[in-house]
């Protein structure tokens, strides 16, 4: 597809879900992917799979969380395959609850996750997109970067920081050619809600996941995103179901 094939693309949260569908159409249109999260044997059985259908993959096991990990993510790309031309900061947890349960240390891990490691990406692969003046950072939000309910208090507050560092990022490096591209899904049939602890929520959000999208439906945004020529910028997309109304 137009301005994807050859395209070195470092994705995280590569082991499941919306990642690892993206893996897949990206492979299939010709980009190098380089695959991370934490479950190496995942990541093995997915590069494996990708390189029978004859794309092109490696992986890195890669907790986001870590700064010095991210960087060398950066740099293994770049030592294998001379450039990186997307990162795709996809990684993510989802553990809901209402403030009053005080589950502190969730509250610490989903802005670890979900906002540190997009930082935490960010930082590791700009120096190499400044020098070539060409790149694409894209960042997986939510709809729930744009609109709280109740339990979603961390959860949203990490994603409504995931728009914000998105469109200061797209502001600083416009002059030197940086796209990128906020990826809002709805409700996609994934693991992330084995992220939540409380089990009524759990319940409650399992039920709501019936109408879900396939993880592929976020992949080919995603996809569209990237195969625009260098000079368009898709800014945010926002994908939901159908007949999701929040
Ligand atoms: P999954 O749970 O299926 O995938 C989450 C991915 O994140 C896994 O690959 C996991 O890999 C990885 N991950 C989690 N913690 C870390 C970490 N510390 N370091 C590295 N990787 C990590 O969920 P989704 O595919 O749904 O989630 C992808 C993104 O989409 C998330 O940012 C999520 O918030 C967002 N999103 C999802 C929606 C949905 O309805 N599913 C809706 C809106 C947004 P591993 O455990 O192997 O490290």
């Amino acid at each position: 597809m137009l301005n994807v094939e050859g395209k070195v693309v470092i994705l995280t949260g590569a082991s499941s879900g919306i990642g690892e569908a993206t893996a897949k159409v990206l492979a299939a249109n010709g980009a190098k992917v380089v695959l991370a999260a934490r479950r190496e044997e995942r990541l093995q059985q997915l590069k494996a799979s990708l390189e029978t259908q004859g794309g092109t993959a490696i992986f890195k096991t890669t907790d986001v969380t870590s700064h010095k990990e991210m960087e060398e993510l950066a740099e293994f790309t770049f030592d294998t395959f001379g450039q990186i031309d997307v990162l795709i900061n996809n990684a993510g947890i989802m553990p809901l609850s209402f403030l009053h349960e005080k589950k502190v240390d969730e509250w610490d891990r989903m802005i670890d996750v979900n906002m540190k490691g997009v930082l935490y990406g960010i930082a590791a692969v700009l120096p190499y997109m400044r020098e070539r003046k060409q790149g694409h950072i894209i960042n997986v939000s939510s709809v729930t970067g744009h609109i709280v309910r109740k339990t979603w208090a961390v959860y949203s507050g990490t994603k409504f920081a995931v728009r914000a560092i998105t469109d200061a990022l797209r502001q600083e490096e416009a002059e030197n050619n940086i796209r990128t591209t906020i990826i809002c899904p709805g409700a996609v049939s994934t693991e992330l809600v084995h992220t939540i602890s409380n089990e009524d929520i759990k319940k409650s959000i399992s039920d709501a996941l019936q109408i879900s999208l396939p993880a592929e439906a976020i992949a080919h945004s995603i996809l569209y995103a990237i195969s625009q020529p260098e000079h368009t910028a898709v800014n945010e997309i926002i994908v939901r179901p159908t007949n999701q109304e929040l």
